[in-house]
């Protein structure tokens, strides 16, 4: 299953091939979002013009940055663990520095440097191209902090060096920050507002891509759809754009046409959509380009329009209903999958029930359930009370994967007996004789590689499943390679 945040990739340390000219040692380790991972790739290049090479053995380390995810008190409390054992490393290799990046880095700020001396190096998202100076003054016995968020920064100019890549897939950042302003949310405040961008730039990116033999992308953004270039700057200063800006700007699904056009052999994803930004639009424009992948998350968050409006999701629980019965009159076949926050203040048992009932009429694919934590700063943290129970939560939530769950089963169902294209991705977990890979709508599928290498399109002739993967066997090359 596709993960907004991929629990079996957390932690993960992200090493390339090394320079002989670098002679420093740098060990970074990834949590959150996969556009964390992404913002790795692009740290890992710029630091490989400043003399580091990445390793995988924290004993060897010069250098020590973990990316960090502010989204839930959990990722923050396993990054501080992470920090602990890093400090260990710190008393036997005394010249080891350890930076922290990305959301918990802007949240926190200056405190894991002044009050819990437990870092030397705190840099925000916008902050990267800053980080050779930054390593600079911690390299001459100084703390170093550059948390600033910015109107333009999108690393469009940097290419980023694809780490840890199975070299078939790859994600490609085309905005940064968002403006929705969620109540529960961290990420406005972690990660600024919302800017696109150029889309050249990315165009360029997915080309080298493809020509590394790369097979499929995603586009990735907190909220894609509502990607907007205009020349740069932020989206909200759109309005006063001039009319030549305004009248050539690039919405989402222009810029997905774009990129399915000029990579007819790629194919493409793109997450996360909000309800309220997604247009019909972009759906047809995911109908008319067979190499876009039938597979839209959008997450619901809440069944209940009280709670939705609480939560300042920008509409009812009917207008997204509206919307996926409209991609599946427009995509038939599109899988749909959700992000669902149970236990958020004042949740009663009835507005449990609407994203029970909500869930029945969508019958996603999968998704990503969680419960409620309060982050402070937002508004739900500073203006409501988290007066849920652990215990109602808990139940709660048990109750909606096990509704998920029996909704996994009925859509993967739907695929058997069927032939479809799978992208081979790699060694299926469970046996080394089968290779895993998605199909369009980002169901698993593992079969037995005979003769079939990683990056193949294989059409497959699909023969049981379980309620999160399919199986069967290859019948040939999809007209595809
Ligand atoms: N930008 C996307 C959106 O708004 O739909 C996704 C953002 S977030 C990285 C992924 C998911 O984490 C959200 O869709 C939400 O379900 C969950 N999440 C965000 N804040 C949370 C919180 N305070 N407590 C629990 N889950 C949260």
């Amino acid at each position: 299953m596709e993960k907004t945040i991929d629990e079996n990739v957390q932690g993960t340390t992200l090493v390339v091939e090394g320079k002989e000219v670098n002679k420093r040692n740098l060990y970074i380790e990834s949590y959150g979002c996969a556009m964390n991972f992404a913002d790795s790739e692009i740290v890992a290049s710029i630091l490989a013009t400043e003399g580091f090479n990445t390793t995988q053995t924290l004993e060897d380390a010069d250098l020590v940055l973990v990316n960090t995810c502010s989204i839930r008190d959990k990722a923050e409390q396993t990054i501080r663990k992470r920090l602990t054992e890093y400090n260990k490393v710190k008393k036997t290799r005394p010249h080891l520095k350890v930076g922290v990046l990305g959301c918990m880095a802007e949240r926190l700020k200056d405190k894991l440097l002044d009050e819990e001396k437990i870092v030397d190096m705190v840099v925000g998202p916008d902050a990267y191209k800053d980080l050779p100076n930054l390593i600079k003054e911690v390299d001459s016995g100084r703390d170093a902090v550059n948390v600033i968020l910015s109107k333009d920064e999108t690393y469009g100019d940097i290419a980023p060096v694809r780490l840890n890549t199975n070299g078939v897939t790859a994600f490609v950042s085309i905005t940064r920050g968002c403006d929705n302003m969620c109540t529960f949310c961290v990420v406005p405040f972690t990660r600024g507002r919302e800017r696109s961008r150029d889309p050249q730039s990315i165009l360029v990116e997915v080309k080298e891509l493809s020509e590394n033999g790369f097979k499929e992308i995603t586009l990735l953004g907190q909220n894609v759809d509502s990607y907007l270039w205009y020349g740069g700057g932020l989206k909200k200063n759109f309005e006063n754009a001039s009319d030549m800006q305004k009248a050539t700007a690039i919405g989402f699904s222009k810029l997905l046409e774009m990129v399915a056009l000029a990579n007819p052999k790629m194919r493409i994803r793109f997450s996360t959509s909000n309800p309220q930004d997604m247009t019909l639009e972009v759906i047809r424009t995911m109908a008319k380009h067979k190499n876009i992948c039938n597979h839209v998350h959008l997450p619901v968050q809440s069944g209940s329009n009280r709670i939705l409006k609480a939560m300042n999701r920008l509409h009812t629980i009917e207008e997204y209903f509206e919307l996926t019965d409209e991609i599946r009159k427009i995509l038939p076949g599109c899988s749909i999958s959700q992000d669902i926050i149970t236990g958020f203040p004042t949740e009663t048992e009835e507005d449990h029930a609407a994203t029970l009932k909500a869930l029945e009429h969508v019958k996603y694919d999968f998704g990503f359930m969680y419960s409620y934590s309060e982050r402070p700063g937002t508004m739900a943290g500073r203006k409501m009370e988290d007066d849920v129970p652990e215990a109602t939560k808990k139940r709660r939530l048990s109750e909606i994967i096990a509704l998920q769950r029996s909704h996994c089963q009925f859509r993967t169902e739907k695929h058997v007996g069927q032939i479809q294209e799978v992208l081979i991705e790699g060694t299926s977990k469970k046996s080394e004789h089968e290779w895993k890979g998605r199909n369009t709508q980002s169901t698993v599928v593992v079969f037995p590689k005979e003769n079939y290498k990683v990056g193949d399109f294989v059409n497959v002739q699909i023969n049981d499943c379980t309620s999160a993967t399919l199986k069967g066997v290859a019948v040939g090359y999809s007209d595809n390679n």
